[in-house]
């Protein structure tokens, strides 16, 4: 530990946001790095307290607390403290391959479980000391292309490239198995590229990385169905291992009278739609489902959902409200969810202070849902009824339930962010493979129920975590070299 008194001493200093009314006119990240300097006295705040809750990714009242890739938190501090950031840079990336993806979008599982944000309320800058580590790491060269010394002539298919398929892939390839990945879309990066908005992570962070994977001996083959384009068959006599990394991308639907509107979308066809217009043209294409002048009602008061607020309202919509089946959460921790438990606290959001700073009040409308879509002659939606709900005991269990009061929103734009019922079953049926009654690919320790199969990420775990896919990677890889090799030192 570097200064044995920092947490006392130093106040917590975080990256600077751009003002909502600045951020929104374009899809650019908005917040404005610490100082190289600056960053280096937080790591002070770190006091290696002795319980790194931080690092442990342990289940504590039915949620993760602390980084569930276990990274060694307190020791990377110490060495950003002291301005050896070359050995920061190394003991990152023992644990985390993708520092840069986590230290965007990670939710910040370790700083919630900081010590020194029990005793302060203030914790370590942990995600964004993680972000300088990396952006040193590759600005100086320590992050850098290092292809396997050698090769030990297995094959793998990593089927999907989201973070779970990318970080499989690098483990296996650096061991020196031939890894080709597949995937659907056009672009590398799963919902790293086409889910979470550019203005969470932009894009040319996710290119950096690839770049890198190809130079250490990766291919990439894009625009390949596996499944349908090529079969299951072909993959498995082909290669000597297959890694299923599909994600769970199966929404859910609101069984609702009026659902077959024009103008109702899945959150993630309309995150992807807009991003892919910006990569490929700058919008010029005019293929992004467009919210511009339109009234936008949002299905869902979670991340997603965030995440088609903040959009719509940099397209230039009129209004936007976002619906929440649950009641508000209290400010604070309440009795029973303690520190260091993940705190079920009100979160506002980027898109949510953007809502409040261009509409004047926060978009959620909280224990509503929707009970009735409605449309216009021309078959567009126009707007919804929506029926308030209220907490009760049926049959034993809480439920939330129609208090019987409704009222309509007008809106010309309806996004679903209700969440995810599992992976397309598609893959799974072309594979042959055994399906859990959660929508995802059962397994028995990564290995699917077929031979040579594996499953992993979201696929195997249901809708989930960037941070929780780099864990699955990681363990996945272990497991598919001890199939290949016998043993493994992954
Ligand atoms: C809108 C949105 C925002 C999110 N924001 C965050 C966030 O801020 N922070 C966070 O930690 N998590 C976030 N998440 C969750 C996170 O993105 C996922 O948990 C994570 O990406 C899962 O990784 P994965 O590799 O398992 O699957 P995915 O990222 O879903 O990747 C699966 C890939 O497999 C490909 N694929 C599927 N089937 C086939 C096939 N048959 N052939 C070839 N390729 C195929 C898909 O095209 C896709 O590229 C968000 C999720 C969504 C939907
Ligand atoms: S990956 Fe997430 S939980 Fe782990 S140290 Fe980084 S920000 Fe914290």
């Amino acid at each position: 530990m570097g200064k044995p008194t920092g947490f006392m001493e130093i106040t917590r200093q975080t990256s600077r946001e751009l003002e909502p009314e600045e951020r929104i006119k374009n899809f650019n990240e908005f917040h404005i790095p610490l100082h190289r300097d600056e960053q280096q006295t937080q790591g002070a705040r770190c006091m290696d307290c002795g319980v790194p809750f931080c690092q442990s990714g342990t289940m504590l009242g039915g949620m993760a607390s602390g980084c569930p890739l276990n990274n060694l938190i307190p020791e990377w501090n110490d060495l950003v403290y002291r301005g050896q950031w070359d050995l920061a840079v190394r003991r990152l990336i023992a644990t985390n391959r993708y520092p840069e993806f986590t230290s965007r979008v990670c939710p910040a599982l370790c700083e919630a479980a900081c010590t020194c944000g029990m005793t302060t309320g203030f914790p370590v800058t942990v995600k964004e000391n993680e972000r300088a580590v990396v952006e040193y790491g590759y600005t100086n060269g320590v992050i850098h292309a290092v292809p396997p010394p050698s090769r030990t002539g297995k094959r793998v298919a990593v089927v999907g490239t989201g973070p779970s398929g990318l970080s499989v892939a690098d483990l296996l390839n650096k061991r020196g198995h031939k890894v080709t990945m597949y995937e659907r879309s056009d672009r590398v990066g799963g919902l790293l590229m086409y889910g979470i908005p550019n203005m969470k992570l932009e894009k040319w962070v996710i290119d950096r990385r690839v770049d890198i994977l190809r130079q250490e001996g990766i291919d990439f083959v894009t625009g390949t169905d596996v499944g349908r384009d090529i079969s299951a068959e072909e993959l498995t006599e082909q290669y000597d291992a297959v890694v299923l990394c599909c994600g769970a991308k199966q929404p859910r639907d609101i069984a609702a009278p009026g659902r077959d509107a024009e103008g109702i979308y899945f959150a993630v066809d309309y995150l992807t739609s807009v991003t892919k217009s910006l990569l490929d043209s700058g919008f010029a294409d005019g293929k992004a489902i467009s919210a511009q002048g339109k009234k936008v009602l949002v299905i869902g008061g979670g991340d997603t959902g965030n995440d088609c607020v903040g959009t719509a309202i940099r397209q230039g919509c009129t209004g936007v409200t976002q619906l929440e089946m649950m009641p508000c959460p209290p400010e604070q921790r309440a009795p029973g969810n303690d520190w260091p438990e993940w705190p079920r606290v009100l979160k506002t959001d980027y898109g949510q202070q953007e809502a409040v700073a261009v509409f004047g009040s926060d978009p959620r409308l909280y224990q509503t849902t929707v009970k009735e879509f409605l449309k216009n002659d021309a078959g567009q939606v126009c707007g919804a009824r929506i029926a308030r709900l209220e907490s009760k005991l049926v049959d034993g269990r809480r439920a939330m339930v129609p208090t019987g009061e409704e009222f309509t929103v007008e809106c010309d734009l309806v996004l679903i962010a209700a969440g995810f019922t599992g992976c397309e079953k598609y893959v799974a049926e072309a594979f042959g493979v055994d399906m859990t009654p959660r929508g995802t690919v059962a397994d028995a320790k990564y290995a699917a129920s077929k031979p040579k199969v594996f499953v992993c990420g979201d696929m195997r775990r249901g809708q989930s975590l960037v941070v929780w896919a780099l864990r699955e990677g990681r363990d996945t890889a272990a497991v598919v070299d001890e199939y290949l090799m016998g043993y493994t030192n992954l």
